[in-house]
């Protein structure tokens, strides 16, 4: 079980992206104004945030910017889901600072085993931290 964050504006992506994710058992909860993404990344302390990159107010990419600047939420995974699917924007979100791309309209197979390897990837880096020095 992980707690993944989803921010999405569209209620019918919402409901698809959660009951997908809780058939899998998982705990997902949305936000979807992008203005109280950050905030609600503090108070969740997910273990996934999968972010739409096409929002109103704050845009997605500049979302993974400011998840990867906060010192609580930098190391989580994120997965960018977007209609785009533009050369370039897969190095844009990267550059960004997700760990992940997948284009709409989503593929359930590739969503469920991208989301799956985002948290087994994360679980081992927590299990055999860096020691400093
Ligand atoms: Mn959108």
């Amino acid at each position: 079980m992980a707690k993944i964050l989803i921010i999405e504006d569209n209620a019918l992506n919402i409901k698809l992206f959660c009951d997908l994710l809780a058939a899998h058992g998982h705990q997902p909860q949305a936000v979807t104004d992008s203005r109280q993404a950050l905030e609600a990344a503090r108070e969740f302390a997910p273990d996934l945030v999968i972010t739409d990159i096409q929002l109103p107010h704050v845009s997605g990419l500049e979302l993974i910017r400011l998840l990867r600047a906060d010192a609580d939420l930098q190391a989580v995974p994120i997965m960018a889901v977007t209609a785009y699917a533009g050369q370039g924007d897969e190095d844009r979100v990267r550059g960004a600072g997700a760990q992940a791309y997948v284009s709409k309209p989503i593929s359930v197979a590739r969503f469920a085993a991208t989301v799956a390897d985002l948290l087994a990837d994360s679980r081992a880096g927590a299990e055999s931290p860096v020691q400093p020095g």
